[in-house]
Order: structure tokens, then C-alpha cells, then sequence
């Protein structure tokens, strides 16, 4: 698969860090950015590269070359004119036969393409996009998706928005389908989020692909140095889905939110105090956070799929305004006993999911590439004590009272304290 890599930005909110060069020539580790992603790609069998430059491109050229030097195989669509972000695309399109790997150099990342790549065949669209959460929602762009991951909107950071949103983030790295650029176009320069993508909203031809992998735009000084420091401490690399993860489990009910016995209004969910501050350390320690609950409410007929993703969406709405997120949401609808009025027949099964049982955990390991004896699980019952050693993780209790029945490795009053002691803090 070819890859198409836009190195012509101008990245002039980064002058104060480096003036006189390409945004994509910046060095972190002694390395140009660039030269980071293409080890990245060439490791990984993608050797087939375009660049397409403009400002002060010829340094790009005369340091990558032919890509000889690097083990792969570079041409460049030099940019005479400005032509915006897609227009080099139509240039290049006797190229572009196949599907192709469209990413944007102003990021630092380290993903795991043949993954991403999988998924886009999978799903079948013309385009893939890759999203993630991030620490800003509330001021950032919007991808909001069905269950099958289809994009139905792209809003803007201007747009309105739903009350309660997934953190969903776009992160400027594409699978696209050159049937894309059949489209015709008369502007002069081409934007290629607001002319060729964001129109596929809503179409069934477009999806997100979301993952907790590094991808960080390094696009200010702040951020630049950052993203450095994540690099040094090696955190960009682990992240990368072909290596083990570890993972902070977390109960949700009477650990990330207050407890009110069966939650079935959505009024009802209030964070707990401390919950976005952990969980933000979780996020910033290198562990993926990740939501494990029981919500028989489903097979009771209290609350409906449409209604729990809608209390799920004002959780990460709400640890998002506090610069928190999940890497995900694994809940078990089931309950076993039958027989109540009003219950959803076809929820009322023994499950391998239904905590202590360790089935959302293992789903989990297998979906993020976990070593669960790194990981950790949190809960303020027995059952999520249990459920965390069945599955071979070490665990945290969060209930003084039961603290003489259960033998979880850390106590702790609250989510922070336990994350804290986790993390040695
Ligand atoms: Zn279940």
C-alpha cells in the first residue's frame, strides 16, 4: 500500500521553537519528526512513499532523498503554487491506484498500520479516518459515529454540538479510497477535510477507526515539548498496539460515579469527587483507562441500549471538560434470573461477562493487546475485586467496610487515592 505523507505545511505557530525550518524537520531525539514516521511505516512493510512539500521543501528533499538511505522508496509532488491541503492529490492521482495511507507530518505518531489498515478493509469504505479521545473535546472537533463505527457527522469546533458527545477526535491519519478524487473540483486550492471528507458524513462510507495509540499534533511550542518529553520517556513507542499495553481497569458505578444503587436516569450520574483528576493520571501515565460494569438494568427493561450510550456519552462529556477520558467502555447487559416484569427476555442469560466472571476484561486484552499481569482493576465491590484476579490482574478496593472480606492488593478511599498508590505517588 502506497503512502502518501502532506509535508507542505508552514507551522508558523511553531517558529519560536525552530524558524528556519519545515514543521516536519523538527527534531525530537536528534531525529526529524519525518524520519520518526518513516522508520515507523518502513518497520511495519510500508516502503512505497510520496511526499508532497511546499514550504521550504527542497530541505526535505535533500535530507530524505530518494529514501535510498532510509530502506524505502520516496517521490516527492513538489508544490509550486499553493494548492491547499488536498489539491496535490488530484496532481498525483495517476499514482494513487489503490487505496492509500494518507497522514499528515505536522503529528507525531507510532501506530500499528496493518491494524488500522485490517479495520479499513473490513468496513469497507472509501475512507477511514483515525480518531481518538483527547484531554480538549470540548474545544476540539467532533466525530460522532453509530454502534458500527460509520462517521455520521464531522462538527467543527464552531458547530453545535449535542449535549452529551463521545470523545471522538480526528488525528489527520486516513485510509482513502482513490475513487475519492474522482469527484470534480474547480476551486483552486482543495481543503481535504471540508471539500472531500466531511461531505462522506452520514453516506455510510466513511468510518472512524478509533484507537489509544500516540498520534499528537506537536503544532505550538507547549505542545512540542511535550510531545518531546513523552518521546524521551519512551511513551510514543509503547502505545503502538503491536506491543502489550497495560491497563487500568475501572468499575463505574461508586467508583468513577456516584453510587444511587441501579442508575436508570440520566440525571442521576455525577462523577465522583477526584474521578477526572485519576483518571487524567491514568491517561498521562502510559496504563489505558478502561471502563468494566455490570449494567443489568438492560435485561431488568430499565434502560435502554440508546440510553445507557447516552449516560456513557455525558460520563466522557463530563470527564472531558476536566481533560480526562477513556480508551474505553466494556459493560455487561446481562443478568441471569428471569422472571420480573418488564425484563428483556433475550438479556436474561448466564454470561461469561457478568462480573466476578473476567469475560469484559479478556475481551478487552484481546481488543487492545493487554499483559493483564501488568494491569490493574478498580471497583468498590467484592465483584470487581474478583473479577480483576480472575482475570490475572492486581487490584484496588475502594470500600473501607470491606476491607477485612476482600483481599485486593491497594485500599484506598476514593479512585485517586488508589491511582495514586498504583502510580507511586
Ligand atoms: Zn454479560
Amino acid at each position: 500500500m502506497k503512502v502518501v505523507i502532506m509535508a507542505g505545511g508552514k507551522g508558523t505557530r511553531i517558529t519560536s521553537v525552530a524558524s528556519d525550518i519545515p514543521k516536519p524537520m523538527i527534531k525530537i531525539d536528534d531525529k526529524p519528526v519525518l524520519e520518526h514516521e518513516i522508520e515507523c511505516l518502513r518497520k511495519q512493510g510500508f516502503k512505497d512513499i510520496i511526499i508532497t512539500v511546499s514550504h521550504f521543501g527542497s530541505i526535505i528533499m535533500d535530507y530524505f532523498g530518494d529514501g535510498k538511505k532510509f530502506g524505502v522508496n520516496i517521490k516527492y509532488f513538489n508544490e509550486k503554487e499553493p494548492l491547499g491541503n488536498a489539491g496535490a492529490l488530484f496532481k498525483i492521482k495517476d499514482e494513487l491506484t489503490e487505496d492509500f495511507l494518507l497522514l499528515n507530518a505536522d503529528a507525531i505518531f507510532d501506530i500499528d498500520f496493518n491494524r488500522f489498515v485490517d479495520f479499513h478493509k473490513k468496513k469497507g469504505g472509501l475512507v477511514t479516518l483515525f480518531t481518538h479521545p483527547n484531554s480538549h473535546p470540548y474545544d476540539s472537533g467532533l466525530i460522532i459515529t453509530d454502534s458500527n463505527d460509520s462517521v455520521l457527522k464531522w462538527l467543527s469546533k464552531e458547530d453545535d454540538r449535542p449535549l452529551n458527545y463521545k470523545n471522538l477526535v480526528n488525528a489527520g491519519l486516513h485510509v482513502i479510497s482513490p475513487k475519492i478524487l474522482e469527484k470534480n473540483i474547480d476551486t483552486p486550492k482543495i481543503d481535504l477535510d471540508r471539500q472531500l471528507l466531511k461531505p462522506l458524513a452520514g453516506t455510510g462510507l466513511m468510518y472512524s477507526y478509533k484507537s489509544s495509540e500516540y498520534v499528537k499534533d506537536m503544532g505550538t511550542p507547549d505542545r512540542f515539548y511535550a510531545v518531546s518529553k513523552d518521546f524521551k520517556e519512551g511513551r510514543v513507542k509503547a502505545k503502538n498496539l503491536g506491543n502489550k499495553q497495560k491497563a487500568i481497569f475501572l468499575d463505574r458505578d461508586g467508583t468513577i460515579n456516584k453510587s444511587v444503587g441501579f442508575l436508570t436516569n440520566i440525571n442521576d450520574f455525577v462523577l465522583e469527587d477526584g474521578a477526572a483528576e485519576a483518571i487524567k493520571k491514568i491517561n498521562n501515565s502510559g496504563y489505558l483507562a478502561i471502563v468494566i460494569t455490570n449494567q443489568p438494568v438492560i435485561a431488568r427493561g430499565e434502560v435502554s441500549l440508546d440510553e445507557l450510550d447516552e449516560i456513557h456519552n455525558k460520563m466522557e462529556r463530563l470527564l472531558g471538560a476536566e481533560g480526562a477520558y477513556l480508551d474505553a467502555i466494556y459493560y455487561c447487559p446481562h443478568h441471569p434470573d428471569k422472571g420480573f416484569v418488564g425484563e428483556r427476555i433475550e438479556y436474561k442469560i448466564v454470561c461469561d461477562c457478568r462480573k466476578p466472571k473476567p469475560g469484559m476484561i479478556l475481551n478487552a486484552a484481546k481488543d487492545y493487546n493487554i499483559d493483564l499481569e501488568k494491569s490493574w482493576m478498580i471497583g468498590d465491590f467484592k465483584n470487581d475485586v474478583l473479577c480483576g484476579k480472575n482475570a490475572g490482574c492486581k487490584t484496588a478496593l475502594i470500600n473501607q467496610e470491606l476491607k477485612n472480606d476482600v483481599d485486593a492488593d491497594i485500599i484506598g478511599l476514593n479512585l485517586l487515592e488508589c491511582v495514586n498508590k498504583i502510580l507511586g505517588e
